[in-house]
């Protein structure tokens, strides 16, 4: 017990220190599901909450193919050659449904990687995409500790992984490409009201023209919402993560919303409302855990679920019998 103690001292002030390798041992503990290192875990990320909160937590959605490594690498390289230290963790639910990951295996961001101003870590994987966030949340504190200015939470739209990353950023950008003007066709209702940002990518060469449309096609679209309670006005740009063409207007844009947002406190009243969904989500989360894998109701559940199919009992009876025990 006293050398985990000491290890974990250790790991914290080498985090502290800006030690990636202890960064990443830290977020393997996150990460496991042994109770010790679950314990070990909750007390590193106590000692990091004093040195958390001082980022900017950036969400980038969008289908594979889209374009996501090359532009996080394009603008990550842009800001760590602005002196910016920059974090790129991922969400991606997809690993946990068929053990195949949607974000990719080839390597990518090469370029980030090698970059000693830069700190990747790939999608944790869990049995859920609660489980995942959970996880996310928790190494975003991490890497905060470590100094990063900037954090991008990276995610594909798959199920509700836009709406999670969503609830863990200041700014939610959402990266398209340009079809053949049915651009608005298949996109996911309430994306669109969650974006900060629409950035058309691949605007180059023969796609020029038809990107040009698409983003007067999302502005028309995004004229359709109210205000926002930011005060902000998402806007449509374009850009070539590949040439690196509208890498520097995005960032623009993210330092202005930043600079309105802080004026009116929208932002720290955001991360609040966040801190608190995210209490809930864990109590729900740790009641739910806690009851599933007591061994009376394990036993019983399956009883239950033996009656339901015999007819014996119904859902909700058998729900309040549970819940009694
Ligand atoms: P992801 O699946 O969203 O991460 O997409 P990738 O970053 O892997 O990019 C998919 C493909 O699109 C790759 O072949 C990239 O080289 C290409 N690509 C990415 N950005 C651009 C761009 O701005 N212009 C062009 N022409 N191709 C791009």
């Amino acid at each position: 017990k006293r050398n985990t103690q000491l290890n974990t001292k250790t790991l914290v002030a080498s985090i502290l220190k800006r030690d990636t390798v202890a960064l990443s041992r830290a977020i393997t503990l996150i990460e496991s599901k042994h109770p010790s290192h679950i314990k070990q875990a909750n007390t590193l990320i106590e000692a990091c909450l004093p040195y958390a909160n001082q980022s900017i937590r950036i969400g980038i959605t969008g289908v594979p193919g889209v374009g996501k490594s090359t532009f996080i690498e394009t603008f990550g390289k842009h800001l760590t050659s602005k002196g910016k230290r920059v974090a790129v963790l991922a969400i991606d639910p997809s690993s946990s449904l068929s053990k195949g990951s949607i974000l990719g295996d080839k390597t990518r961001m090469e370029a980030l990687v090698k970059d000693e101003h830069a700190f990747i870590r790939p999608s944790a994987s869990g049995d859920s995409l609660g489980g995942v966030a959970r996880k996310t949340r928790e190494s975003i504190i991490l890497c905060e500790a470590a100094g990063f200015d900037v954090i991008i939470i990276e995610t594909v739209g798959v199920g509700q992984s836009e709406t999670t990353v969503h609830s863990m950023v200041d700014f939610f950008l959402l990266l398209k490409l340009a079809g053949a003007g049915d651009e608005l066709q298949g996109i996911k209702r309430g994306i669109i009201e969650m974006a900060d940002a629409i950035v058309i990518n691949k605007a180059d060469g023969d796609i020029l023209k038809h990107a040009q449309l698409a983003k007067i096609a999302f502005s028309k679209a995004l004229h359709l919402y109210p205000k926002k309670a930011s005060q902000w006005t998402p806007k449509v740009t374009l850009c070539s993560a590949l040439h690196n063409e509208g890498i520097d207007a995005v960032w623009n844009q993210i330092s202005d919303y930043i600079a309105i947002t802080s004026e009116n406190n929208y932002f720290k009243e955001k991360r609040q409302e966040q801190n608190k969904f995210w209490l809930i989500q864990t109590i729900e989360a740790q009641l739910s855990s806690h009851f599933f894998n007591r061994p009376d109701i394990k036993k019983e559940l399956q009883k239950q679920l033996e009656r339901i199919e015999a007819n014996k009992t119904t859902p909700f009876a058998a729900a309040d019998y549970l819940l009694n025990l």
